[in-house]
């Protein structure tokens, strides 16, 4: 296959500078397709990836939401499954209704062929059925149970600059065979006047029409979905594009397609996406507070009591990585947000929306 950074400089030597969004678009879309990214030999380590708990935890939150719900035939959906394993984690808490098995189908969203195939290994033995679709638009009508576990990361955004001008759109051009930032001249009068100069503005399109989908999906069929990521609660002004490669920052433009590309998600613009679609949005909540109210430290403790001192000293590890605070943890870098149909007014482990957020 022809290097990616060859397509690009032709493209924009054709066609001129493109934007950050088509860029991340088609960055992702050559990176996700011919590798697993996951793991200690790939670019990024997951929540699932690190402890058992973590999926298995969110499976005791599907199962009561669905309890709650009257425990109907359901949707059980994933966007961007990895290699599969928080669904497996998941699915396995959940014979603890041994109804659910015969209620639920299993969707998988995934573009990925490299990482379906990962996701069919993974699943095998489960006993579920389970579907595989490119966009969640494909998944058929009915009450749905969602988990989104670093997905929204990884769509791509717009960006914009402030100028003396106005916000202008950044561009990715060429200056000679090197692939460089830059900005369009003219602004995006919409978007009014920056407040400072050099001030980033990220505009998360992708992102908002999928949450519109998902919105309009649990307002017609009910349900819930369970957003987990790293971002904060906006608006913020900031350029949080990054990439990754074997675990390391790395210059976005360096290798395209190569690096995983990743911005950082504004829950408060999902949260308005899912409420204008007539949702209800349930958080914020760090993903430790998240993890603790839903008893990860009793399910720690479980698997302590049966594990060699080796496995008790991994088990700790884990359960300290996934709810740390600080640079080195994900317990309040990584966030969760819940969406449901309006009809839904409480979740496991997360507090109600306040009105004026
Ligand atoms: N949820 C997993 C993997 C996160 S990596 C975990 O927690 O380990 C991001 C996942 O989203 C990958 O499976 C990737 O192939 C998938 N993905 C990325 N962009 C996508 C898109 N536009 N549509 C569907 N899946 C996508």
């Amino acid at each position: 296959m022809k290097p990616l950074r060859d397509t690009l400089r032709e493209t924009i030597a054709l066609e001129g500078p493109i934007t950050v969004e088509r860029y991340m678009s088609l960055c992702l879309r050559h990176y996700y397709a011919t590798r697993d990214p996951l793991g200690s030999a790939g670019d990024f380590t997951t929540a699932p990836e690190i402890s058992q708990m973590f999926g298995e935890l969110i499976g005791l939150w599907m199962l009561e939401v669905w309890n709650g719900m009257g425990r109907p035939a359901c949707r059980l959906i994933e966007l961007g499954p990895g290699r599969g394993t928080l669904m497996a984690d998941l699915l396995r808490s959940t014979r603890l209704l041994p109804d659910f098995k015969g209620s639920a189908t299993v969707h998988l969203v995934e573009t990925s062929p490299a990482l379906r195939e990962k996701q069919q290994t993974a699943l095998a033995s489960s006993g579920f059925s389970f579907h595989w679709h490119d966009r969640i638009e494909d998944v058929p009508s009915g009450p749905t149970l969602l988990v989104a576990n670093e997905f929204f990361d990884a769509l791509p955004v717009r960006q914009f600059v402030g100028t003396g001008r106005g916000w202008c759109e950044r561009l990715v051009g060429l200056e000679g065979e090197h692939l460089i930032f830059g900005l369009r001249p003219e602004p995006e009068p919409v978007l009014g006047r920056p407040l400072k100069p050099g001030d980033v503005l990220e505009w998360p399109g992708a992102a908002i029409d999928v949450m519109g989908g998902i919105a309009r999906r649990l307002t017609r069929d009910t349900g819930a979905a369970l957003v987990l990521d790293y971002g904060y609660w906006g608006p913020a002004f900031g350029d949080t594009l990054q990439a990754l490669k074997g675990h390391k920052p790395v210059d976005p433009l360096e290798e395209p397609g190569e690096a995983d590309l990743t911005t950082h998600v504004d829950f408060h613009r999902l949260a308005q996406a899912a409420v204008s679609g007539n949702a209800r949005a349930h958080g914020l909540s760090s993903q430790g507070d998240f993890l603790r109210a839903l008893g990860i430290d009793t399910r720690a403790s479980a698997l302590k009591a049966r594990a060699t001192p080796a496995q008790a000293a991994d088990i700790d590890r884990a359960l300290e990585r996934l709810t740390e605070r600080g640079p080195t943890g994900m317990g309040d870098l990584f966030k969760v947000l819940a969406v449901t149909h309006d009809g839904i007014d409480a979740v496991p482990g997360l507090p109600a929306l306040s009105p004026s957020s």
